[in-house]
């Protein structure tokens, strides 16, 4: 790629490597001391980019304080298993539809709207925390608000447990729907009890979480569930400035065969306009069509619109972020970096750099942070207890541990991803990952301990904690 760069053929920049006593292949990776060495070697300028140079101004762009206008909630469902999700956002999509909004049928892009009172609300068509997670995992958060869809005939489970942890650790206020109350078995009050020992305290039990008793199947208080997410969303002060360049989130992207690639954002400030250029990850493109949730197609998209976007060169993945850029050779320079960049990641983590404990430690303590992030599963719910109470005496004024999960069952991709999220070590009591996680760790360089012995596992913590304490251990 450097000789191809420089206008110059491989086996030349290949003969010269050798004769500095370097054998390489094409393909192999350089340093970039050695690149600049053979640059200026075959009569080059060199000028180094730094990252900040390539990408400086595209991303959050100063907003003008005088344009700022409130703008719609962007809402993500999770919950446990067949609690209800997906029939949730099915009834929501058929609201809007049945209160006659014009265009009709909604298409599956993504994401949709529907309006409240006259007040819009996004929703996030993929339930479930691990979409929210991904997104998260590559820096971008897009959800403002998570609906924790609990059955009121099962009550608190697992992912339950799960989907508060991610929604906590991203900072996003929880409003809780208890689902199925159609049902004759349906306890509500016990789901309210049951969320106080995972710490959602809502209203009638002296907390500020809003809940609502729906039925998804039936159709039962959605307007009342709609109007919980605008006061939430009130609550939160939720502006945007619409007149700047667009910047947002890629909700999802695939390649369509009539259309080319369909890449659909949701535009978090600015307004997206036909023949915009955007660059999103690591492609680029100029806006030929903007496309709503509806079919629809329009000239323009403002604050919390989920808009499929026609014209990419390439599909970006989920969770990229997008931006508009002035012109099309400043796309092309951004989105080649971030190519080369990948590739150069992709390299360095097939050479198996792994993180360690202590590696973490020293990563945390250059960060200048003072809290020990840990992810715990275990066998039983008792050893998990005792793990978790022994951890929190370890804690000193200067060092903290901070357990930002811990339940029982085997360690799952989704606790890699709220690990890799929170960068959190995985410490696994009696239990170990299964296949999925292993690799997901693997590719995110996440280490995994395992332990079958409290005080081992404890005294491990100990050691790493005091090591952020004192750098020249
Ligand atoms: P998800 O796994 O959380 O997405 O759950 P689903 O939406 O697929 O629902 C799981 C099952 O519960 C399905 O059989 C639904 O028909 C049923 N279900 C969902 N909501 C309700 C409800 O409000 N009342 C009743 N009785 N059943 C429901």
């Amino acid at each position: 790629e450097l000789a191809n760069r420089m206008s110059e053929r491989a086996v030349d920049v290949i003969k010269f490597l050798m004769a500095q006593g370097q054998m390489m292949k094409p393909g192999d990776v350089i340093d970039a001391d050695l690149a600049e060495l053979i640059a200026s070697e075959f009569g080059h300028t060199v000028k180094r980019v730094a990252a900040s140079d390539v990408e400086e101004g595209i991303f959050n762009v100063a907003d003008n304080p005088e344009n700022m206008v409130a703008r719609p909630p962007v809402v993500t469902i999770m919950g446990h298993v067949d609690h209800g999700k997906t029939s949730l956002l099915d009834a929501l999509r058929q609201t809007s539809v049945v209160s006659g909004e014009a265009g009709g049928i909604t298409q599956h892009i993504g994401a949709y709207q529907v309006e409240q009172n006259g007040q819009k609300i996004t929703f996030i068509d993929t339930p479930g925390h691990a979409a929210f997670t991904a997104m998260r995992a590559r820096g971008a958060q897009a959800t403002d608000i998570a609906i924790l869809v609990v059955a009121a005939d099962d009550s608190v489970m697992p992912q339950t447990i799960e989907s508060i942890s991610h929604a906590k650790a991203a900072g996003v206020p929880i409003i809780v729907a208890i689902n199925k109350i159609d049902k004759p078995d349906a306890d509500p009050q016990k789901v309210r009890t049951g969320l106080l020992q995972h710490e959602v305290f809502v209203e009638s039990m002296g907390g500020e979480v809003l809940d609502v008793e729906v039925s998804a199947k039936k159709g039962t208080n959605l307007d009342k569930l709609l109007e919980a997410i605008l006061l939430q969303s009130e609550v939160l002060e939720l502006r945007a400035d619409p007149e700047r360049t667009a910047e947002g989130v890629v909700i999802e992207a695939k390649l369509d065969k009539g259309r080319g690639p369909v890449a659909t954002v949701l535009v978090q400030s600015g307004t997206l306009k036909t023949g915009d250029i955007v660059v999103a990850g690591d492609q680029w493109g100029r806006v030929r069509a903007l496309v709503d949730d509806k079919g629809k197609q329009l000239k323009t998209a403002g604050p919390s619109m989920p808009i499929e976007v026609l014209g990419m060169q390439g599909t970006p993945g989920a969770g990229d972020r997008f931006a508009v850029v002035e012109n099309e050779a400043k796309a092309r320079e951004i989105a080649d970096y971030r190519q080369r960049l990948a590739r150069e990641k992709a390299v360095a983590k097939s050479a198996g750099q792994r993180g360690s404990l202590e590696q973490m430690m020293s990563q945390l303590t250059d960060s200048g942070l003072k809290t020990f992030p840990l992810l715990i599963k275990g066998d039983v719910q008792g050893s998990i207890e005792a793990i978790n109470t022994a951890l929190e005496k370890l804690g000193t004024d200067e060092v903290q541990a901070r357990i930002v999960h811990s339940g029982a069952g085997a360690i799952t991709e989704s606790d890699v991803q709220l690990a890799q999220t929170s960068n959190a070590a995985i410490i696994g009591f009696n239990v170990r990952a299964n296949a999925q996680a292993r690799t997901a760790a693997d590719q995110a360089g996440i280490e995994l301990r395992y332990y079958n012995v409290i005080y081992d596992l404890v005294d491990d913590v100990k050691q790493a904690m005091s090591g952020m304490l004192s750098p020249e251990r």
